[in-house]
């Protein structure tokens, strides 16, 4: 049973979130995205030349994306270098931009995508993500929308928005955990993975939760980048 959150939210609760843009200044565009204690930063460079050169694609531009866990993001100190869980997380962040970015705009051009993790108590591959798509946007690239991509699961027997790495770990009943990003105005689905077991039913309900919450987030997204663009005219 887990009747009560560890930090009191209720079960369909976001935690407390940030996001700004164009924080990089040697970037073509960038994004900071915080949800609780896990912070993501990224920075968007190009459209640019393709290296290397075979990676071409004549009819339209290629993403390239690189996550990365910063040694002081986590309280045992990283192990640096990039290792499976990096390049699994790089893999379906990349996935999910190439969905929401317009690449036929970008002929035999390279986007490159750099992600690092500040701060992680799980759901980093979501607030990476929701920091990339807002960077990409930073960056002026055409988008099909945004991304804003969240957590959601099954603890015991309650159905949770946003888990936290102590949620994650939840012995008793067991913890079910699930990514899943949404282009919210196109109401598509742009990455869904599942760790642990659930039923039918209860993916509905969590993939239902987790679209409300990516609602608020793209609220946050939008907000950030009309602060940004305002300030400059
Ligand atoms: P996500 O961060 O997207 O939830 P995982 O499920 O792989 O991805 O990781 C869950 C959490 O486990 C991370 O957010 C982080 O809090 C913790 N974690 C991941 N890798 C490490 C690591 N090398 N050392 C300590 N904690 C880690």
């Amino acid at each position: 049973m887990y009747e009560q959150r560890f930090d009191k939210r209720a079960f369909d609760e976001l935690r407390p979130m940030e996001a700004e843009t164009g924080i990089i200044a040697n970037a073509n565009g960038s994004a900071r995205f915080r949800i609780g204690n896990t912070e993501a930063i990224a920075a968007v460079y190009g459209p640019q030349e393709v290296k290397p050169k075979h990676l071409e694609k004549v009819d339209r531009g290629l993403i390239v994306c690189k996550y990365d866990m910063m040694p002081f993001s986590v309280p045992d100190r990283a192990k640096p270098g990039f290792d499976r869980r990096d390049m699994e997380i790089s893999d379906v962040i990349t996935n999910a931009l190439n969905r929401a970015v317009l690449l036929e705009e970008f002929p035999r051009s390279m986007i490159d995508v750099r992600v690092y993790v500040s701060q992680a108590d799980a759901g980093t591959r979501c607030a990476s993500l929701t920091a990339a798509s807002m960077a990409c946007a930073d960056a002026g690239l055409p988008m099909r929308d945004l991304v804003a991509a969240v957590a959601a699961g099954k603890i015991g027997d309650s159905i949770c928005l946003d888990l936290t790495k102590e949620e994650e770990d939840f012995h008793e009943g067991g913890a079910t955990d699930v990514p899943i990003a949404f282009l919210p105005s196109k109401n598509e689905i742009v990455l869904l993975q599942l760790d642990g077991k659930v039923s039918r039913e209860d993916l509905k309900k969590i993939v239902e939760i987790g679209k409300l919450g990516a609602h608020k987030i793209y609220e946050l997204e939008k907000k950030a980048l009309r602060r940004r663009f305002s300030n400059e005219s």
